[in-house]
């Protein structure tokens, strides 16, 4: 079973206030980032990475496929399948490597260009646009009942 939460981010500051709640609750797995390109499935990592401690710059790894960091002891490993031609890439490049790491956290934009090279995830984040472009609707699911609740307290108030 799994349960969704609904919110909306209004600006890029409401972005990062998310990103620093998930920190603090979500240390390993995987996280899926679904949206069109310019959804904020960057901006969202970039924060996200920050308040885990980073302090360096935060790239998209559009071309080199993945970004790895540790930040405290954490291995944590950003992925973005967008220009993937075909999932079996990943086999070439040696995902088996990465996914092996213990207790590591990775992050997926486009999971959908991994095929079955990519393992199941355990937090899905979609976030969508607004007609206008200035407002984010985001649906975190999990199998987490007791995440999903805390989010819904921590960033809906209820
Ligand atoms: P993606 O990785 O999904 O393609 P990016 O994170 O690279 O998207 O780009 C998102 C863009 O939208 C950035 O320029 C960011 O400043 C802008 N933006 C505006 N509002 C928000 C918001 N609420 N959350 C995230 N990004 C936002
Ligand atoms: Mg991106």
């Amino acid at each position: 079973m799994s349960s969704s939460v609904k919110f909306t981010l209004n600006h890029e500051q409401d972005t990062q206030h998310f990103a620093q709640i998930l920190s603090q609750h979500v240390h390993s797995g995987i996280i899926y980032l679904i949206g069109d390109l310019g959804a904020g499935k960057t901006t969202f990592t970039r924060y996200f990475l920050q308040n885990l401690g980073h302090q360096g710059s935060v790239k998209s790894p559009t071309y080199t496929l993945v970004e790895p960091y540790t930040i405290q002891g954490k291995e944590i490993f950003h992925f973005d399948l967008y220009r993937l031609n075909d999932p079996y890439e990943l086999e070439l490049m040696g995902i088996r490597d990465y996914l092996d790491t213990p207790d590591a956290l990775f992050l997926f934009e486009w999971p959908s260009k991994g095929g079955d090279e990519i393992p199941k995830p355990d937090i899905v984040i979609d976030i969508q646009k607004s007609e206008d472009e200035l407002t984010r609707f985001v649906t975190l699911t999990t199998a987490s009942d007791a995440l999903s609740q805390t989010l819904q307290e921590q960033l809906n108030g209820a």
